[in-house]
């Protein structure tokens, strides 16, 4: 492209500013872009994920991006009770909970380039400021900053080879935070060429209950918005609780001259993984199929075998023959978000056991050995997720007590794992005083605790272990069998604190099993009960949760159901 060319010969005196990675051919990547109006939590991750997923199930390699407006290097220091899960992808990234969704819709894992922040950007810039890149010119939002967007973009395409580029702009059109993004897309969009990039906008219908009809000016607004920072969407999707009425989609259609095939209903339905067959029907792929000219691409065979499967497992989705009820304790109960893994884990395992399960959310910091039996009675089984700090440990190691000796179904996830031990240590190795360091600094007999030589063995930085590590399983145990008798498996970790190895003896001596090691490393990453003394007994120190994909339900979630399913049915 002429443009660009001209970019490249005339370094010194030039208004333009895009850097391009090496290997990258202008025009030969398609991206689509998603856009939110009117206001945030619409679910463009769903949206963005269920299209991807489609084109990817028509052979098409795809690959997403979310770029997140806050100024935050990484979604690690942020708190779930005011943004979500942190989700840890493979390569150690602490990422936003919608890389999760991408990741279980996709069934692909992704890295560190698929996730960017404001911060990581501003960062970028800056050390190239210092290390005087920009060659005597003073820096600016335009171009430089929005040049730095696009070279993370074209980035992704080079080292993803993808056919299409899903990226999903955080935030609402209008924030100051995310302008930025916006306006580089704009320039994408006219620098890759006609038919490169597609938009989309989501928006929200709203239907006030004391009109009883569906209105659309909010929605005409958000999307003229748009249109004012350059952007015309070429597909909307309209957020509602029913289903959006032929007539507003059309008043929607008038007012963007967008057409109307493609002002799309994504009204709710009873499950996220509904929406790909739903796009499908009305057929939203198809419309970006030829919007981004793919149509050679299309691989019908694979499609029709990736659907078939798609939809055997989204057909059972509420249609489960048998119920059960797990309990899940913790602190941050209050906000489901915090968990979100967490629930499409057990959502998975619940249509690989043909149930349906019932959550309960059990806050910890009201229980003690006193009231445990009665707040756990309702429930099948337990899981005691990840978390941090003092708050609520001790009612997690009353649940986990009592789980252990009424042989109620239990998982424990990372501090569910470390309050496991301690449980253990007091109440069946006597050792009164057991803690963790994390909880108690001076503990006497800390069980639980960091140890720095260690990390420094494993050469990671920080503090945290954080990412993908192999795991030894010990043949013969629940583990060999949860996992199909392998004798290593990858899980995702995210912690800092683990069982401290002097106690590992005196543990193993009362009982308790580590079914599942670092491979050379004495870092216990599975514990579990012999199945003679407790029908499910099993923890982990690293959270696999992160890794469960509805068509591959993570095998301790499975295992949890189903004992749960055993004792229910008793
Ligand atoms: N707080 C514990 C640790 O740092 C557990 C972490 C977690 O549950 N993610 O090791």
């Amino acid at each position: 492209m002429d443009l660009l060319r001209s970019v490249r010969d005339t370094m010194d005196e030039t208004e333009f500013h895009t850097p391009l990675p090496s290997g990258y051919r202008v025009g030969s990547t398609r991206y689509l872009a998603v856009f939110g109006t009117v206001m945030s939590g619409l679910g463009k991750g769903i949206f963005s994920s269920s299209l991807a997923k489609l084109l990817k199930d028509k052979g098409l390699r795809v690959s997403p991006i979310k770029l997140e407006g806050y100024l935050n290097i990484d979604s690690g220091t942020l708190n779930p009770f005011r943004h979500g899960e942190v989700f840890v992808l493979d390569d150690g990234m602490e990422t936003d909970m919608d890389l999760g969704t991408y990741e279980r819709m996709l069934d692909q894992d992704l890295s560190r380039a698929n996730f960017a922040t404001s911060g990581q950007i501003y960062r970028a810039i800056l050390d190239k400021e210092r290390a005087g890149g920009y060659l005597g010119r003073d820096v600016q939002m335009i171009p430089h900053v929005t040049g730095e967007v696009k070279y993370r973009l074209r980035e992704l395409a080079v080292k993803t080879q993808a056919d299409v580029v899903f990226i999903e702009v955080g935030g609402t059109v209008g924030d100051i935070e995310n302008a930025f993004y916006i306006e580089a897309l704009r320039e994408l969009s006219y620098e890759e060429g006609p038919g490169r990039v597609v938009s989309a906008a989501l928006t929200y219908v709203l239907e006030p209950p004391a009109l009883g009809e569906q209105k659309s000016k909010a929605a005409q607004l958000g999307i003229a918005r748009l249109m004012e920072y350059g952007i015309h969407p070429d597909i909307i999707a309209c957020r509602a609780e029913n289903e959006v009425t032929k007539k507003v989609r059309q008043k929607i259609s008038v007012y963007t001259n967008v057409p109307f095939g493609r002002v799309f209903s994504m009204h709710d339905l009873p499950s996220i993984y509904l929406l790909p067959e739903r796009m499908r029907q009305a057929g939203l792929d198809s419309e970006v199929v030829q919007l981004l000219g793919l149509g050679g691409k299309v691989n019908t065979a694979v499609e029709m075998k990736a659907a078939g499967e798609w939809n055997r497992f989204a057909g059972k989705i509420g249609r489960a023959t048998k119920k059960v009820s797990i309990g899940i304790t913790g602190k941050y109960v209050a906000l489901r978000d915090s968990y979100a893994s967490i629930i499409k884990a057990i959502e998975h395992a619940g249509v690989a056991n043909d149930a349906e399960v019932d959550l309960e959310w059990i806050e910890t910091t009201d229980i003690t050995e006193d009231n445990v039996a009665e707040k756990l009675a309702p429930v099948d089984g337990i899981i005691v997720p990840g978390g941090f700090g003092v708050r609520g440990t001790e009612g997690k190691i009353a649940c986990i007590a009592h789980a252990r000796k009424n042989k109620l179904p239990y998982l424990g996830i990372c501090l569910g794992f470390q309050m496991a031990v301690i449980e253990y240590a007091r109440n069946v190795c006597n050792l009164p005083d057991a803690g963790s360091t994390e909880i108690t600094p001076d503990c006497a007999t800390p069980v639980i605790s960091i140890l720095p030589e260690q990390k420094k063995i494993e050469g990671l930085g920080g503090n945290m272990r954080l990412g993908g590590q192999d795991v030894q399983i010990t043949p013969g145990t629940l583990a060999a069998d949860l996992f199909g008798g392998a004798q290593r498996i990858r899980q995702r970790f995210r912690h800092r604190y683990e069982v401290d190895p002097r106690y590992i003896e005196t543990l193993q001596k009362a009982g308790l099993i580590f079914s599942g090691r670092h491979p050379e490393h004495p870092i216990m990453q599975i514990l579990e009960l012999p199945r003679d003394v407790h029908p499910y007994f099993v923890a982990a120190q690293f959270h696999p949760e992160l890794t469960s994909r509805p068509l591959h339900p993570q095998p301790m979630f499975v295992g949890l159901v189903k004992a749960a399913l055993e004792r229910n049915e008793k």
